[in-house]
């Protein structure tokens, strides 16, 4: 496994226990989400895992009415269509990630800049049942 998959594998497994990860940087102090072993800043792998608090702000977002597959099964489509985002963390890094609890016929509703908290949503049934990490207006 790959550097990569091993840390996305770590993000993913936080989720299911409903907690949003990332990496601090000891050395310059920089955060990313998810976290890494080697700081894109400064080269460093003197890296913290941190638990990041989940709240921050409506970067920019688009509202998707041709979802993916994934997607597609999980419900949504053209009269249900759902909004992804950029959320900016309180902490500094962006993640991007669906945005719930909006009003999507009316997008004029959705703010950039609007307050966001991290929530976790589920998606499929039964086995095939997976937590994703989402953000809903704070
Ligand atoms: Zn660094």
């Amino acid at each position: 496994m790959t550097d990569h998959a091993l840390h996305s594998k770590a993000f993913h497994e936080a989720i299911e226990e409903d907690l949003l990860i990332g990496s601090r940087c000891l050395v310059c102090g920089n955060i990313s989400v998810p976290q890494r072993q080697i700081c894109p800043n400064c080269h460093s792998d003197q890296m913290e895992r941190i638990q990041m608090n989940g709240i921050g702000t409506l970067a920019t977002f688009t509202v998707i009415y041709v979802p993916p597959t994934s997607m597609a099964d999980a419900g949504y489509n053209a009269k249900n269509p759902y909004c992804v985002g950029i959320v900016a963390l309180q902490e500094g890094p962006r993640i991007s990630a669906q945005i719930v609890g909006l009003d999507l016929s009316d997008p004029a509703t959705i703010k950039i800049g609007m307050p966001l908290k991290q929530t976790f949503v589920v998606r499929g049934e039964g086995e095939s049942a997976k937590k994703f990490l989402a953000f809903e207006p704070a």
